[in-house]
């Protein structure tokens, strides 16, 4: 997969790794910044844009815990702590 930057950090997404699996991404699946932490979202061309407060909310509350999860293990790493 191309490099590409974080939309919302602007440092390199240059690694997927799957939560709970190695399927490869697909449009629609959700994602987040190994940086910064801020969820993330594919595009049709596998390009990730931010996720929307609304695209969150929609998602499957298991899907939805999972990021949310994954989103708190990275601020932890990181000492990312949110205001
Ligand atoms: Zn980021």
């Amino acid at each position: 997969m191309s490099e590409q930057l974080c939309p919302l950090c602007n440092l390199p997404l240059s690694a997927d790794t799957q939560v709970d699996g190695d399927a490869q991404p697909c449009a629609g699946d959700c994602s987040v910044c190994f940086w910064c932490a801020g969820p993330l979202i594919f595009n049709h061309d596998l390009t990730r844009r931010q996720m929307s407060t609304e695209e969150i909310a929609e998602l499957h509350p298991t899907t939805r815990m999972l990021l949310e999860r994954t989103r708190k293990l990275i601020r932890e790493l990181r000492g990312i702590t949110l205001q």
